[in-house]
């Protein structure tokens, strides 16, 4: 890819949603970056998987593989490269480690932590389980190898309502995101299906709980028909005012399927809004979005350095047996999603 051509895609970026503003001289920059990281991963067999909230100029330029992170881990289960570059957080390259024992799984991101994954331990988790121990214990995917190791099934936003939904104990526990543990309850109760779910309240997504309802009643009424869409991450207070409620890939086929050009309200990380703005010019973006600083500690930069120089602290390492334990817990969520297929 030529930095004219990269410069054609990312022109048109909303300035607040980019790190920096795209000019043609930094496409040019980036370009020559792109076509280096490109014969990298050749000569080292190496694929690039980036999630959509990692800067753009990945999305678009060496990524092989972009999704959110069930897609991702799929995306993972099924490659056959010696190596994996996981642009994202650290508990998705995890993930990939788990389901790739055998490959080297590398982190570019220079602070790929996450507020949802770091709020909870395997203590805490040893604690619940000690408390309630007939509850099927559920964690969402963002959360470490050692915390899914603990638990009986894992899920993502897009799947967390129907693996409730089939789960046959009706005790569950789900950690660590108390405030999608909240919309789930909510889901269930609107389909007539009741479950005791017991929540652990100290976890939640730093982006995705700053939105606020009452932003979302001021657009309702300065311009009347807006489309609310949200991310399940968000307050149940935000849910509640939204049109649609959808995880990553959802909110993107639910932007497709509008006919009629619409003012759409999109609440969740930058990244993915920016994909929209580009890839659905028919439709008028309004508001403001949220970015995710660990998600936004990728960079080209960083994609290079982990191919070329990679420390020991750029790769995935993980205890066995905690991969073993995991592997079950990711397997039962695949076990779960495909039961509706
Ligand atoms: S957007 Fe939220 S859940 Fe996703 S990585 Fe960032 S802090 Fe974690």
């Amino acid at each position: 890819m030529t930095g004219a051509e990269l410069y054609k895609k990312l022109a048109n970026t909303p300035l607040q949603m980019a790190m920096a503003p795209y000019t043609p001289e930094l496409c040019e920059e980036m370009a020559v970056k792109i076509t280096r990281i490109n014969q990298l991963k050749k000569e080292q067999n190496a694929v690039l998987l980036a999630h959509y909230y990692v800067p753009r100029e990945i999305v678009l330029g060496p990524a092989d593989f972009v999704g959110d992170s069930y897609k991702l881990s799929d995306d993972a289960s099924k490659t056959e490269a010696d190596t994996i570059v996981f642009a994202a957080v650290r508990f998705m390259a995890e993930t990939a480690k788990i389901l790739n024992p055998n490959k080297r799984v590398l982190v570019p991101g220079t602070d790929p932590s996450c507020s949802l994954a770091d709020s909870i331990t395997a203590k805490d988790v040893r604690e619940l389980k000690s408390q309630y121990p007939e509850h099927t214990f559920v964690c969402y995917i963002n959360t470490t190898a050692e915390v899914k190791a603990l638990c009986d099934v894992c899920v993502t936003s897009t799947n967390v309502v129907d693996i409730f939904e089939r789960i046959p104990n009706d005790k569950i526990v789900f950690l660590p995101d108390a405030l999608m543990g909240k919309n789930v309850i909510n889901a269930l109760k609107a389909k007539g299906i009741e479950k005791e779910v017991v929540l652990y309240e100290e976890g939640a997504c730093h982006v995705h709980e700053r939105f606020d309802y009452e932003f979302i009643d001021l657009f309702k009424k300065s311009l009347p028909g807006t489309q609310v869409l949200s991310h399940p991450e968000c307050t149940p207070e935000v849910v509640a005012q939204s049109d649609f409620v959808g995880s990553t890939s959802q909110i993107i086929n639910q932007v497709k399927s509008y006919d009629e050009a619409q003012n759409l309200l999109v609440l969740t990380e930058c990244g993915l809004v920016t994909g929209l703005v580009n890839d659905f010019p028919q439709h008028r973006f309004v508001g403001a979005c949220q970015m995710c600083q660990y998600m936004k500690s990728n960079s080209l930069d960083g994609i290079l350095r982990v191919l070329e120089n990679p420390t020991p602290a750029d790769e995935v390492i993980l205890d066995p047996q905690v991969m073993q334990d995991a592997r079950r817990c990711i397997d039962a969520m695949f076990k779960y999603a495909r039961q509706g297929k």
